[in-house]
């Protein structure tokens, strides 16, 4: 049993998955286990539908170099748990919160669907579903890691290359896994979140270990950043110039909150 009051962490180490997606269909089948629990439906019924908004995990293949020095890559798309949530900061209803763990979660009673949180995600993870006019995230399995459990991905994953439990323990696995491919590669390689990103997400609680030279492939920018929040620095700078900015600013959103939308893996027709 784990130590109940610690920060929970986990950790996607890209260099041991095996491309399996165990993790995705764990995550999703936890997903369905939880409405049942919380919302009374029936898990019989759930499981022969697509619910494509309880998937919190996306694989995202990429291609990178040329011929014949091409690399590709799968990353895994998931919420990050940052410890300066852009989401949650920028929430109109306060749906959104931090529990003591570190796990960010939607409270999907009082989202409204506005998509605020999407636009502030310097990582562009929540997604929003027509079908319920709500938007969702992975919840960091507070949950299971409270009780002492490992996450759903962490259980369905075959080779270890998610892990999961007290913020320590992850760490240090962490650690000694970057240290050890370091020195087999004779490449550098990072445990992203560890150390603090940036001052608009700080660190993670969900980290991944990937070759410093692909972080881009592995969804793990070295600048990821929040053009909403950017833009609310910079509306905090002065009274008059704010009502200026704020008008340039909701056209430049509606711009960016377009080209998003394009340009997402969980882009649909009805939200166009
Ligand atoms: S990754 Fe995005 S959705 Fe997840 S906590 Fe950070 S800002 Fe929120
Ligand atoms: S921590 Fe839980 S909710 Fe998040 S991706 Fe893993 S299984 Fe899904
Ligand atoms: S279950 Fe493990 S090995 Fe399979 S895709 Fe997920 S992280 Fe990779």
């Amino acid at each position: 049993m784990q130590n109940q009051s610690k920060k929970k962490m986990v950790c996607f180490d890209s260099q041991a998955c095996l491309k399996c997606f165990s993790c995705a269909i764990g995550c999703s089948t936890e997903n369905r286990v939880r409405l049942q629990r919380d919302k009374n439906y029936n898990i019989e019924k759930s499981v022969s539908e697509k619910l494509d908004y309880y998937n919190y995990i996306t694989p995202v293949y990429s291609e990178t170099g040329t011929f014949p020095n091409v690399l590709a890559v799968t990353a895994l798309k998931h919420c990050k748990h940052c410890s300066i949530p852009q989401c949650l900061e920028i929430c109109p209803t306060k749906a959104i919160t931090k529990k003591d763990s570190g796990a960010v979660v939607i409270d999907e009673d009082l989202c409204v669907g506005c998509q605020a949180c999407r636009d502030a995600c310097p990582y562009d993870i929540p997604q929003y579903s027509p079908e319920t006019g709500r938007s969702y995230k992975c919840i960091l399995c507070y949950d299971r890691l409270d009780a002492g459990l490992r996450t759903a991905c962490d259980v369905a994953c075959p080779s270890v290359a998610i892990f999961s439990g007290d913020e320590d323990y992850v760490k240090a696995e962490a650690q000694k896994r970057v240290e050890n491919y370091t020195k087999i590669f004779d490449k550098p390689f990072i445990a992203y979140g560890i150390d603090e990103i940036n001052s608009q997400v700080g660190t993670l609680q969900y980290i991944t270990i990937a070759p410093v030279e692909n972080q881009d492939e592995y969804l793990i920018p070295k600048s990821p950043r929040s053009f909403t929040a950017t833009a609310r620095d910079v509306i905090k700078v002065g009274g008059v110039i704010a009502g200026a900015a704020t008008l340039a600013v909701v056209g430049l959103h509606a711009r960016h909150w377009k080209k998003n939308r394009e340009n997402s893996p969980f882009n649909n027709k009805e939200e166009k």
